[in-house]
Protein backbone atom coordinates (compact mmCIF):
# COMPACT_ATOMS: atom_id res chain seq x y z
CA UNK A 1 0.00 0.00 0.00
CA UNK A 2 1.26 3.39 -1.00
CA UNK A 3 -0.19 6.32 1.54
CA UNK A 4 0.19 9.17 -1.71
CA UNK A 5 0.43 12.28 0.62
CA UNK A 6 3.30 14.03 1.11
CA UNK A 7 3.57 14.39 4.80
CA UNK A 8 5.56 17.82 6.26
CA UNK A 9 7.18 15.11 9.21
CA UNK A 10 7.06 11.58 10.14
CA UNK A 11 8.37 10.91 13.86
CA UNK A 12 10.22 7.17 14.20
CA UNK A 13 10.13 6.27 17.85
CA UNK A 14 7.88 7.24 21.07
CA UNK A 15 9.98 7.71 23.65
CA UNK A 16 10.18 10.94 25.71
CA UNK A 17 12.38 12.36 22.64
CA UNK A 18 9.97 11.16 19.54
CA UNK A 19 6.86 12.00 21.75
CA UNK A 20 8.11 15.54 22.59
CA UNK A 21 9.24 15.98 19.15
CA UNK A 22 5.39 14.89 17.96
CA UNK A 23 4.38 17.83 21.00
CA UNK A 24 6.46 20.64 19.40
CA UNK A 25 5.71 19.28 15.66
CA UNK A 26 2.08 19.74 15.98
CA UNK A 27 1.98 22.41 17.95
CA UNK A 28 4.20 23.95 14.68
CA UNK A 29 0.76 23.12 12.08
CA UNK A 30 3.68 20.02 10.80
CA UNK A 31 0.82 17.13 11.27
CA UNK A 32 3.56 14.88 12.65
CA UNK A 33 2.81 11.02 12.11
CA UNK A 34 4.62 9.00 14.72
CA UNK A 35 5.33 5.56 14.35
CA UNK A 36 5.71 4.15 18.26
CA UNK A 37 8.11 0.87 17.06
CA UNK A 38 8.26 -2.33 18.90
CA UNK A 39 7.98 -0.88 22.51
CA UNK A 40 5.70 2.12 22.48
CA UNK A 41 6.61 4.43 24.99
CA UNK A 42 10.59 3.59 24.49
CA UNK A 43 12.85 1.99 27.60
CA UNK A 44 10.41 4.08 30.26
CA UNK A 45 7.69 1.39 29.99
CA UNK A 46 10.30 -1.07 31.33
CA UNK A 47 11.17 0.72 34.65
CA UNK A 48 8.86 1.68 37.75
CA UNK A 49 8.67 4.92 39.54
CA UNK A 50 10.07 7.65 37.45
CA UNK A 51 11.25 10.36 39.95
CA UNK A 52 14.16 12.34 38.60
CA UNK A 53 11.73 13.64 35.87
CA UNK A 54 11.10 17.40 36.90
CA UNK A 55 7.14 18.44 37.26
CA UNK A 56 6.44 15.23 39.28
CA UNK A 57 7.67 15.85 42.61
CA UNK A 58 5.70 12.32 43.64
CA UNK A 59 6.98 10.57 41.29
CA UNK A 60 5.20 8.59 38.32
CA UNK A 61 4.98 5.77 36.97
CA UNK A 62 7.44 5.25 33.69
CA UNK A 63 4.30 3.57 30.96
CA UNK A 64 1.97 6.33 33.26
CA UNK A 65 4.55 9.17 32.22
CA UNK A 66 4.41 8.14 28.61
CA UNK A 67 0.86 8.09 27.70
CA UNK A 68 0.44 11.27 29.18
CA UNK A 69 3.16 12.43 26.43
CA UNK A 70 1.28 10.70 24.03
CA UNK A 71 -2.21 12.26 25.33
CA UNK A 72 -0.44 15.83 24.93
CA UNK A 73 1.15 14.98 21.84
CA UNK A 74 -2.26 13.59 20.19
CA UNK A 75 -4.15 16.91 22.24
CA UNK A 76 -2.17 18.89 19.15
CA UNK A 77 -3.01 16.65 16.15
CA UNK A 78 -0.25 14.32 16.48
CA UNK A 79 -0.99 11.34 14.87
CA UNK A 80 0.22 7.58 16.35
CA UNK A 81 0.59 4.73 15.07
CA UNK A 82 1.55 1.64 16.64
CA UNK A 83 3.65 0.69 13.62
CA UNK A 84 7.09 -0.38 13.09
CA UNK A 85 9.11 1.02 10.72
CA UNK A 86 11.50 -1.66 9.09
CA UNK A 87 13.21 0.30 6.14
CA UNK A 88 13.80 3.26 4.82
CA UNK A 89 15.09 5.55 1.75
CA UNK A 90 16.48 9.07 2.34
CA UNK A 91 17.80 8.95 -1.28
CA UNK A 92 15.95 11.59 -2.33
CA UNK A 93 12.87 13.92 -1.02
CA UNK A 94 10.14 13.16 -0.63
CA UNK A 95 12.32 10.63 1.77
CA UNK A 96 10.65 7.49 1.47
CA UNK A 97 9.44 5.26 4.81
CA UNK A 98 7.99 2.02 5.13
CA UNK A 99 6.24 -0.33 7.36
CA UNK A 100 6.91 -3.80 6.24
CA UNK A 101 5.04 -3.26 2.43
CA UNK A 102 3.27 0.15 3.02
CA UNK A 103 4.97 3.41 1.76
CA UNK A 104 4.70 6.39 3.26
CA UNK A 105 6.30 9.68 1.82
CA UNK A 106 7.84 12.68 3.92
CA UNK A 107 9.93 15.98 3.81
CA UNK A 108 11.24 15.45 6.72
CA UNK A 109 12.34 12.69 9.11
CA UNK A 110 12.69 12.83 12.98
CA UNK A 111 14.38 9.91 14.24
CA UNK A 112 14.06 8.72 17.72
CA UNK A 113 14.57 5.09 17.46
CA UNK A 114 16.41 4.86 21.07
CA UNK A 115 19.02 2.01 22.18
CA UNK A 116 18.32 -1.02 24.11
CA UNK A 117 20.17 -2.04 27.06
CA UNK A 118 21.94 -5.39 26.01
CA UNK A 119 20.45 -8.21 28.18
CA UNK A 120 21.57 -11.67 29.07
CA UNK A 121 18.65 -13.14 27.43
CA UNK A 122 17.50 -14.99 30.87
CA UNK A 123 14.02 -16.28 31.22
CA UNK A 124 13.65 -14.69 35.31
CA UNK A 125 14.84 -10.87 33.59
CA UNK A 126 11.65 -10.58 31.61
CA UNK A 127 9.63 -11.32 34.63
CA UNK A 128 11.63 -9.20 37.09
CA UNK A 129 12.89 -6.06 35.40
CA UNK A 130 11.43 -3.45 37.60
CA UNK A 131 11.00 -5.93 40.57
CA UNK A 132 14.91 -5.87 41.06
CA UNK A 133 16.09 -6.24 38.09
CA UNK A 134 17.19 -2.73 36.46
CA UNK A 135 19.41 -1.44 33.29
CA UNK A 136 19.87 1.95 34.93
CA UNK A 137 21.44 2.80 38.26
CA UNK A 138 20.87 6.25 37.50
CA UNK A 139 16.71 5.47 37.75
CA UNK A 140 16.69 3.07 40.37
CA UNK A 141 19.29 3.43 42.42
CA UNK A 142 17.42 5.12 45.06
CA UNK A 143 15.21 1.76 45.73
CA UNK A 144 18.02 0.00 47.06
CA UNK A 145 18.72 1.65 50.21
CA UNK A 146 21.35 -0.71 52.80
CA UNK A 147 20.19 -3.41 50.26
CA UNK A 148 22.93 -6.08 48.89
CA UNK A 149 23.28 -5.47 44.62
CA UNK A 150 24.83 -7.44 42.06
CA UNK A 151 25.92 -5.20 39.15
CA UNK A 152 27.07 -7.37 35.86
CA UNK A 153 29.81 -5.97 33.42
CA UNK A 154 33.15 -5.63 32.97
CA UNK A 155 33.32 -1.79 31.06
CA UNK A 156 32.83 1.60 32.20
CA UNK A 157 29.21 1.41 32.51
CA UNK A 158 29.82 -1.00 35.19
CA UNK A 159 32.01 0.53 36.90
CA UNK A 160 30.29 3.59 36.89
CA UNK A 161 27.24 1.79 37.91
CA UNK A 162 29.06 -0.08 41.06
CA UNK A 163 30.67 3.48 42.23
CA UNK A 164 27.21 5.41 42.00
CA UNK A 165 25.45 2.14 43.51
CA UNK A 166 27.30 2.39 46.89
CA UNK A 167 25.38 5.82 47.91
CA UNK A 168 22.58 3.55 48.73
CA UNK A 169 23.51 0.27 49.18
CA UNK A 170 25.00 -1.54 52.10
CA UNK A 171 27.06 -3.87 49.89
CA UNK A 172 27.56 -4.27 45.76
CA UNK A 173 29.31 -6.92 44.29
CA UNK A 174 31.04 -6.64 40.01
CA UNK A 175 30.18 -9.93 38.92
CA UNK A 176 32.12 -10.14 35.45
CA UNK A 177 32.51 -12.87 33.17
CA UNK A 178 36.32 -12.52 32.45
CA UNK A 179 39.53 -12.00 34.09
CA UNK A 180 40.10 -8.13 32.71
CA UNK A 181 37.71 -5.36 33.02
CA UNK A 182 37.68 -3.85 30.04
CA UNK A 183 36.79 -0.61 31.75
CA UNK A 184 39.12 2.61 32.05
CA UNK A 185 42.01 2.38 34.94
CA UNK A 186 40.66 5.05 36.24
CA UNK A 187 37.29 3.50 36.65
CA UNK A 188 38.31 0.51 37.99
CA UNK A 189 40.82 1.89 40.50
CA UNK A 190 37.68 3.61 41.80
CA UNK A 191 35.86 0.65 42.33
CA UNK A 192 39.03 -1.48 43.41
CA UNK A 193 39.15 1.74 46.20
CA UNK A 194 35.43 1.50 47.27
CA UNK A 195 35.46 -0.49 50.54
CA UNK A 196 31.51 -1.51 49.68
CA UNK A 197 32.20 -2.75 46.43
CA UNK A 198 33.50 -6.88 46.07
CA UNK A 199 34.24 -8.64 43.22
CA UNK A 200 33.95 -11.58 41.50
CA UNK A 201 35.90 -12.48 38.16
CA UNK A 202 35.14 -15.31 35.94
CA UNK A 203 31.69 -15.81 36.50
CA UNK A 204 28.50 -15.32 34.78
CA UNK A 205 24.68 -14.88 36.25
CA UNK A 206 22.58 -18.18 34.81
CA UNK A 207 19.98 -17.29 36.62
CA UNK A 208 17.63 -14.81 38.96
CA UNK A 209 15.55 -15.67 41.65
CA UNK A 210 12.46 -13.42 42.89
CA UNK A 211 9.10 -12.82 42.06
CA UNK A 212 7.59 -10.23 41.20
CA UNK A 213 5.67 -9.93 44.43
CA UNK A 214 8.83 -9.69 47.01
CA UNK A 215 11.86 -9.08 44.46
CA UNK A 216 15.04 -10.29 43.64
CA UNK A 217 16.47 -12.88 46.81
CA UNK A 218 18.92 -14.71 44.64
CA UNK A 219 21.14 -15.36 41.51
CA UNK A 220 22.82 -18.38 39.99
CA UNK A 221 26.63 -17.97 39.60
CA UNK A 222 28.49 -20.22 37.27
CA UNK A 223 32.44 -19.76 37.42
CA UNK A 224 33.63 -20.19 33.73
CA UNK A 225 37.04 -22.14 35.20
CA UNK A 226 35.71 -24.76 37.13
CA UNK A 227 31.71 -24.97 35.96
CA UNK A 228 30.59 -24.55 39.42
CA UNK A 229 27.71 -22.99 39.99
CA UNK A 230 26.28 -21.69 43.38
CA UNK A 231 23.45 -19.37 44.95
CA UNK A 232 24.81 -16.06 45.67
CA UNK A 233 21.87 -14.14 47.78
CA UNK A 234 21.29 -10.50 46.39
CA UNK A 235 18.66 -7.84 47.01
CA UNK A 236 18.83 -6.85 43.42
CA UNK A 237 20.55 -6.97 39.77
CA UNK A 238 22.10 -4.09 37.65
CA UNK A 239 23.43 -4.85 34.07
CA UNK A 240 26.11 -2.50 33.20
CA UNK A 241 26.35 -4.73 29.86
CA UNK A 242 26.20 -1.77 27.28
CA UNK A 243 23.31 -0.54 24.99
CA UNK A 244 22.82 -0.84 21.44
CA UNK A 245 21.60 2.08 19.49
CA UNK A 246 18.12 0.69 17.50
CA UNK A 247 20.10 2.08 14.10
CA UNK A 248 19.33 -1.10 11.89
CA UNK A 249 17.78 0.40 9.36
CA UNK A 250 19.83 2.91 8.93
CA UNK A 251 23.31 1.37 8.33
CA UNK A 252 24.74 3.01 5.04
CA UNK A 253 22.04 5.18 4.67
CA UNK A 254 23.22 8.34 7.07
CA UNK A 255 26.42 8.61 9.05
CA UNK A 256 26.87 6.30 12.66
CA UNK A 257 29.47 6.32 14.76
CA UNK A 258 31.51 3.48 15.68
CA UNK A 259 29.03 2.30 18.23
CA UNK A 260 26.32 2.17 16.18
CA UNK A 261 24.53 5.42 17.26
CA UNK A 262 23.79 8.57 14.57
CA UNK A 263 25.99 11.24 14.27
CA UNK A 264 24.40 14.71 14.50
CA UNK A 265 25.91 18.24 14.35
CA UNK A 266 26.98 19.43 17.53
CA UNK A 267 24.27 21.31 19.66
CA UNK A 268 21.71 20.51 16.95
CA UNK A 269 20.03 17.44 16.37
CA UNK A 270 20.61 17.56 12.37
CA UNK A 271 22.58 14.44 11.03
CA UNK A 272 24.43 14.58 7.44
CA UNK A 273 21.52 13.96 5.46
CA UNK A 274 19.25 17.30 5.22
CA UNK A 275 15.93 16.82 5.87
CA UNK A 276 16.82 13.80 8.38
CA UNK A 277 16.88 14.59 11.94
CA UNK A 278 17.90 12.66 15.29
CA UNK A 279 16.92 13.17 18.81
CA UNK A 280 16.91 11.01 22.28
CA UNK A 281 18.90 8.01 22.83
CA UNK A 282 19.62 6.82 19.50
CA UNK A 283 22.21 9.70 18.85
CA UNK A 284 23.09 10.11 22.32
CA UNK A 285 25.85 7.41 24.24
CA UNK A 286 26.38 9.76 27.49
CA UNK A 287 23.57 11.10 29.50
CA UNK A 288 20.64 8.62 28.34
CA UNK A 289 18.41 10.50 30.23
CA UNK A 290 14.30 10.99 30.02
CA UNK A 291 14.40 14.69 30.52
CA UNK A 292 17.66 15.00 27.96
CA UNK A 293 16.27 12.98 25.61
CA UNK A 294 13.10 15.21 26.35
CA UNK A 295 14.75 18.25 25.48
CA UNK A 296 16.81 16.67 22.17
CA UNK A 297 13.28 16.35 20.46
CA UNK A 298 12.39 19.41 21.35
CA UNK A 299 15.11 20.78 19.53
CA UNK A 300 14.67 18.53 17.01
CA UNK A 301 10.95 19.53 16.13
CA UNK A 302 12.50 23.24 15.95
CA UNK A 303 15.19 22.04 14.05
CA UNK A 304 12.61 20.21 11.12
CA UNK A 305 10.48 23.42 11.10
CA UNK A 306 13.30 25.32 10.33
CA UNK A 307 14.31 22.76 7.58
CA UNK A 308 10.56 22.88 5.98
CA UNK A 309 10.36 27.06 6.38
CA UNK A 310 14.08 27.09 3.94
CA UNK A 311 12.55 24.81 1.45
P1 LIG B 1 31.19 -1.97 26.92
O1 LIG B 1 32.44 -1.18 26.98
O2 LIG B 1 30.80 -2.64 25.65
O3 LIG B 1 31.33 -3.08 28.07
C1 LIG B 1 30.36 -4.05 28.23
C2 LIG B 1 30.82 -5.00 29.33
O4 LIG B 1 29.78 -5.93 29.57
C3 LIG B 1 32.08 -5.77 28.98
O5 LIG B 1 32.89 -5.92 30.11
C4 LIG B 1 31.53 -7.12 28.54
O6 LIG B 1 32.38 -8.19 28.84
C5 LIG B 1 30.30 -7.24 29.38
N1 LIG B 1 29.27 -8.03 28.71
C6 LIG B 1 28.73 -7.83 27.49
N2 LIG B 1 27.81 -8.76 27.22
C7 LIG B 1 27.80 -9.59 28.31
C8 LIG B 1 27.08 -10.76 28.63
N3 LIG B 1 26.16 -11.28 27.80
N4 LIG B 1 27.32 -11.37 29.81
C9 LIG B 1 28.23 -10.87 30.67
N5 LIG B 1 28.95 -9.74 30.43
C10 LIG B 1 28.73 -9.13 29.24
O7 LIG B 1 29.88 -1.12 27.35
P2 LIG B 1 29.78 0.10 28.40
O8 LIG B 1 30.48 -0.23 29.64
O9 LIG B 1 28.33 0.44 28.46
O10 LIG B 1 30.54 1.28 27.67
C11 LIG B 1 30.12 1.73 26.38
C12 LIG B 1 30.94 2.96 25.98
O11 LIG B 1 30.57 4.07 26.81
C13 LIG B 1 32.43 2.76 26.18
O12 LIG B 1 33.11 3.43 25.17
C14 LIG B 1 32.70 3.40 27.51
O13 LIG B 1 34.05 3.86 27.64
C15 LIG B 1 31.71 4.55 27.50
N6 LIG B 1 31.36 4.92 28.88
C16 LIG B 1 32.10 5.86 29.51
C17 LIG B 1 31.81 6.23 30.80
C18 LIG B 1 32.63 7.27 31.48
O14 LIG B 1 33.73 7.53 31.02
N7 LIG B 1 32.17 7.85 32.55
C19 LIG B 1 30.75 5.63 31.50
C20 LIG B 1 30.01 4.65 30.83
C21 LIG B 1 30.33 4.30 29.52
P3 LIG B 1 33.75 -8.43 28.03
O15 LIG B 1 34.69 -7.40 28.52
O16 LIG B 1 34.13 -9.82 28.42
O17 LIG B 1 33.40 -8.30 26.58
Amino acid sequence: MTDKTIHKTIIIGSGPAGLTAAIYAARANLSPIVFEGNQPGGQLTITTDVENYPGFPDGILGPDMMDLFRKQAQKFGAECFYKHVSKVDFSSSPFKVYVQEEEYLTESVIISTGASARMLGLDAEKELMGYGVSTCATCDGYFFKEKEIVVVGGGDSAMEEASFLTKFASKVTLVHRRDEFRASKIMIDRVLDNPKIEIIKNAVVTDILGSQKDGVSSILLKDTIDGKERNFECDGVFYGIGHKPNTDQFKGIINLNDQGYIVTNPGSTLTNVAGIFACGDVQDDHYRQAITAAGSGCMAAIDAEKYLEDL
